[in-house]
């Protein structure tokens, strides 16, 4: 049930293993917030997940999904700061050059981003070791390493530089998506998160997806297909049934009733256990963790079909420059992105927001009419419990915050600006499914991460969640997938092994 890329995964997984499949997706189009679609007049834009570091090199290979159309170019470099003094930071994997751009601010820096660089790395590739584990327990972890991922980024990062907007370069990836700000406690976890990614063959570094991040989905799609599943889009499910304390199947919207032996669910916790089952069905354990579980979404994302690529004050030209690849961010401090968030503590958005820019358009060109680039806006602090009620215009008004924003850096943006789509976390929840507006199916922080999220297994016999959910959480990674359809196999050959030995003894 559901055919967001985790969804897909599991299916093809399944039916590798000799399951029969049957997958039924509530939109018109498969992959749920891993997806490329057509827009305007020639565009193909990735409408909600953008880069890809995440995805399982095993589960590439294993389905081949290389085979079937997935490629991702690295980002490189990775990130552009820029500021209101017309200077700017431009950070990648070359050594020198890192070395010089942070030296131009503070040569003092030049050895702690080094230091720093490389602990990070280091937490996202012990993550990455548990990220497939059957029972994820966040105690599994080095000791050190647990002490480290439970407090806050701006800690950690203020061990080793000094100079504000370095900080806040690396900071922002301890808290995207999430609705705290980098001085709280747990964002050093999503940072670590965010590195713990192995997809472009090197620890923590990310990619753009040829065709958009829906080639993924549309290679799974395809693996899944081709070992036999059947993949339904515009099938939306309205009950899971259970009966006598065992799943039963689903009945779809319009009336069918699909009987199963198993149901994994890539739906949000909320939508499957409170909607679809309901949760007089749930255990004590269940129940309690669907109360308490945080999924106040605080991200708007914006699309913008561009006629000229934005010339940045601080490196000035339209034509495709290195810093045009990179994540451009307008974060220029710590403060600055903390104050984002404190905003909103007084139950209204950010006054000036952190904004997260990529511009896919320059390494792929094909997503585009020639000449044309797509600038995708990524921004904090917008809670989905202030902007649920918002209106259109709303959402318009906010929008044009941002690209005014966006504008003191590179003037030439808002007359470049050909067409546009905007998400607020409401419209995130519209058209997504999630819940909450959140891009990751609730917080990825402690207390939410590891036994603590939704168990793959649910309390209710022949269950499973294999979405976002489930360990080790959000991202385009099909860990929670391929986790789903590794239970499910386990668990039918084991019933199946125990049918066999009762039929022996009698
Ligand atoms: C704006 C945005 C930007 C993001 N950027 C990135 C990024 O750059 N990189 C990255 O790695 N991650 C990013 N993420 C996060 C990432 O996209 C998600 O964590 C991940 O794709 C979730 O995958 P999933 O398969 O678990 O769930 P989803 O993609 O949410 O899929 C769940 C599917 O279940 C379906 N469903 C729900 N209810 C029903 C029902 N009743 N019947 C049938 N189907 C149903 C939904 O329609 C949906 O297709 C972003 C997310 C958003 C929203």
């Amino acid at each position: 049930m559901g055919g967001g890329h985790n969804g897909l995964a599991c299916a093809a997984l399944s039916a590798k293993a000799g399951l029969s499949v049957a997958l039924f997706e509530r939109s018109p189009i498969l992959g749920g917030t891993a997806v490329s679609e057509p827009m305007w007049n020639g565009y193909t834009v990735s409408s909600a997940s953008y880069v890809c570091t995440l995805l399982d090199p095993w589960l590439i290979s294993e389905l081949d999904l290389e085979g079937r159309g997935y490629h991702a170019y690295r980002k490189d470099p990775a990130t552009f700061n820029v500021l209101r003094d017309g200077s700017s930071m431009l950070l990648g994997s070359n050594d020198d050059t890192n070395a010089a751009e942070i030296a131009a601010f503070n040569p003092r820096d030049v050895a702690g981003f080094i230091e720093l660089d490389r602990v990070t790395r280091r937490l996202g590739s012990e993550l990455f070791e548990t990220f497939s584990d059957d029972e994820p327990r966040f105690e599994n972890l080095p000791a050190e390493s647990q002490g480290l991922l439970r407090g806050s980024v701006a800690e950690f990062i203020e061990r080793y530089v000094e100079t504000p907007v370095l900080q806040a370069a690396i900071a922002t990836d301890g808290t995207i998506g999430t609705y705290l700000g980098p001085r709280d406690a747990g964002t050093m976890y999503v940072l670590a998160h965010h590195f713990a990614g192995r997809a472009l063959g090197v620890q923590g570094a990310w990619g753009y997806v040829r065709g958009g991040m829906g080639s993924i989905s549309k290679a799974l799609a395809s693996a899944a297909q081709s070992y036999g599943a059947h993949l339904f889009a515009d099938a939306p499910v309205e009950k899971i049934t259970v009966r006598d304390g065992r799943v039963a199947g689903v009945v779809l919207r319009d009336g069918r009733t699909i009987r199963a032996k198993v149901v994994a669910s890539n739906a949000h916790p909320q939508t499957t256990y409170a909607d679809l089952v309901g949760t007089e069905l749930l255990d004590d354990a269940t129940r309690a963790r669907l109360k308490s579980w945080r999924t106040i979404g605080p991200s708007m994302k914006v699309n913008l079909a561009i006629g000229e690529l934005p010339d940045f004050t601080a490196r000035p030209g339209t034509t495709p420059r290195s810093h045009h690849r990179a994540t451009i961010h307008v974060a220029p401090s710590m403060d600055y992105i903390q104050q984002a968030y404190e905003d909103t503590k007084s139950g209204s958005v950010s006054r000036e927001p952190m904004l997260e820019c990529f511009l896919q358009t320059p390494t792929d060109p094909t997503l585009v009419p020639p000449g044309k680039h797509i600038l995708s806006i990524f921004a904090q602090y917008y809670p989905y419990d202030v902007c649920r009620t918002w209106t259109k215009e709303d959402g318009e008004r906010e929008a044009d915050r941002m690209v005014a924003l966006l504008a003191e850096f590179a003037p030439n943006l808002p007359g470049a600006i050909e067409a546009r789509q905007i998400f607020t976390p409401a419209d995130l929840e519209a058209r997504f499914g999630l819940v909450g507006g959140h891009i990751f199916h609730g917080e990825l922080l402690p207390g939410q991460i590891y036994e603590d999220r939704f168990p793959t297994r649910s309390s209710i016999d022949g269950l499973y969640l294999c979405g976002s959910g489930a360990h080790p959480g959000g991202c385009v990674s099909g860990f929670p997938g391929k986790r789903a359809a590794n239970a499910i196999v386990k668990d039918l050959k084991a019933t199946f092994r125990q049918a066999q030995g009762d039929t022996v003894k009698r």
